[in-house]
């Protein structure tokens, strides 16, 4: 857990730097949502476990966060549209749309 928070931390930390000296691309920022998202939900997941029955209990916070993250996965830009869009700025394709099947007619 610890690992993955400050490797996200060093990720957006190093993006804000990008974005002082005008070199920060929009593709960037898809990458840093995707993980830092995914991440924070994987660690809510976890503290929740730790925390054993008490963890699903409103005393105690992991839960809430839990449900929090998961409606921040999707309204930060959905994983999967956000993988879309690091896969199109790496490969130069763009996946979004699968290719258009010629008709029989054509
Ligand atoms: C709490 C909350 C707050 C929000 N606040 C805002 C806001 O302030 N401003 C705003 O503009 N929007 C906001 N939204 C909307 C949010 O951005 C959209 O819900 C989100 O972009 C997903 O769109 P959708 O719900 O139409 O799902 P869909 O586009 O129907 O997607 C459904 C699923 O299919 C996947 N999917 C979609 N297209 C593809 C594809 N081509 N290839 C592979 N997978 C695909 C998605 O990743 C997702 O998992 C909010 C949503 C929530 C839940």
């Amino acid at each position: 857990m610890l690992n993955e928070i400050t490797k996200a931390q060093l990720l957006v930390w190093r993006l804000g730097t990008m974005k002082d000296s005008g070199t920060l691309k929009h593709t960037q920022v898809s990458l840093a949502k995707m993980n830092c998202v995914a991440m924070a939900r994987d660690c809510a997941r976890m503290a929740r476990d730790i925390e054993g029955a008490n963890g699903i209990l409103d005393e105690y916070c992991a839960m809430r966060h839990m449900l929090n993250l998961e409606s921040v996965y999707t309204y930060e830009g959905t994983h999967d549209i956000h993988k879309l869009v690091v896969g199109a700025d790496i490969t130069g394709f763009e996946a979004f749309r699968a290719p258009i099947k010629p008709s029989s007619k054509d």
